[in-house]
Formats: structure tokens, sequence, C-alpha cells
């Protein structure tokens, strides 16, 4: 009788064991998180020496229809463009440059309407007028360290003008 009851004991334990429900993990990144890694990630593929910026578009169910980073325009060569950030404008980066925002949109395999673009730094002028032009309704960036320059002065307006929403990334605000 006694084993007979040890051994119903240790099967009912076993059975508790199977039975405990498995838990869904909780510590899983959110996807604001995910978009800015990832926007922080493809910057690593710029050729530019002094900045490298990411962008990333993803729609409302959270898939990315964009990536972008800040490079030389399709079948320019890197060694064929000025990379100075003085001198003559013809002889500086900057007529010859596409952002990594711009460039997510180029890039784009379908709609960026209602989208949210993610980058790592707060869009130039030229690149918020390519954001609203292509119905891209959010944006999370990530420094905003030429917050006082005039360029971004004047994108932060003209996206607020859009109504275009505007949010800093935090990783703590950890959404779903
Ligand atoms: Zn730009």
């Amino acid at each position: 009788m006694f084993r007979y009851n040890v051994c119903i004991n240790l099967k009912l334990k076993h059975m508790n064991k199977k039975m405990k429900k498995v838990e869904p993990r909780s510590n899983r990144i959110s996807w604001d998180e995910c978009f800015m890694r990832m926007a922080h990630l493809i910057a690593e593929r710029s050729p530019d020496p002094s900045t490298q910026a990411g962008a990333i578009i993803a729609n409302q169910n959270n898939v990315v229809v964009g990536v972008g980073y800040n490079g030389m325009p399709r079948g320019v060569a890197f060694e064929d463009v000025p990379w100075e950030r003085e001198g003559d404008f013809e002889d500086t980066k900057y007529p010859y440059i596409c952002h990594a925002e711009e460039n997510a949109v180029y890039n784009a395999n379908g709609s960026t309407k209602d989208c949210k673009l993610y980058c790592t730094l707060f869009p130039c002028n030229e690149c918020a007028k390519t954001i609203i032009q292509n119905g891209i309704k959010e944006v999370i960036y990530d420094s905003d360290k030429y917050a006082k320059d005039s360029k971004f002065k004047t994108s932060k307006k003209l996206l607020k003008l859009a109504k275009i929403k505007l949010r800093q990334y935090s990783p703590k605000e950890n959404g779903k």
C-alpha cells in the first residue's frame, strides 16, 4: 500500500509539472526599441566619415517598408565625390549625398502612407519635405544635436505645420 501511494504521488507530481502553464516572455523589446536599433544598425553602412545616419519606415502593422542610410545616389562611386564638410559648395559632400530619411523613402517596397519613420538624427528641412509629401504621419528620432541649426529649426516648424507627430525616442518608453 505504501509503495503504491508513493508511486501515485510521484505520478501526480510529474503531471503537475507537465501541466504548468507556459508563459510568454515579458521582457521582449518594444517596437520602438526594435526599429531604433535597426536604424542605428543600418547607419553603420554609411560611407560618410563624419556622420552616419539611419532610418527605418514601418507601417501601422509594424512591418518594415523602407530602410536607408546616408550615402551617394545609386551608381555614384564613393571615390568620385568629395567628403569634405568645408570649402566651396561643390567641393563638399552636401550637394551630392542622399540623407538616410530620403533613402528610406526611395527604397520603400510599399506605400509609406500613414507610416512611422524612425531616424537616428532629427531630419533636416529637405527630408522633412520628403516625409510630408510621402504621407508619413509620425517621426520618432533619437539625437537632436543640431536643434539650434536653422535647417533643423525650419524642419521642426515644417513638420509641426504639416501635423506630423514628433517624438524623441526614449528607451524606457516601452510600447507594444
Ligand atoms: Zn535630410
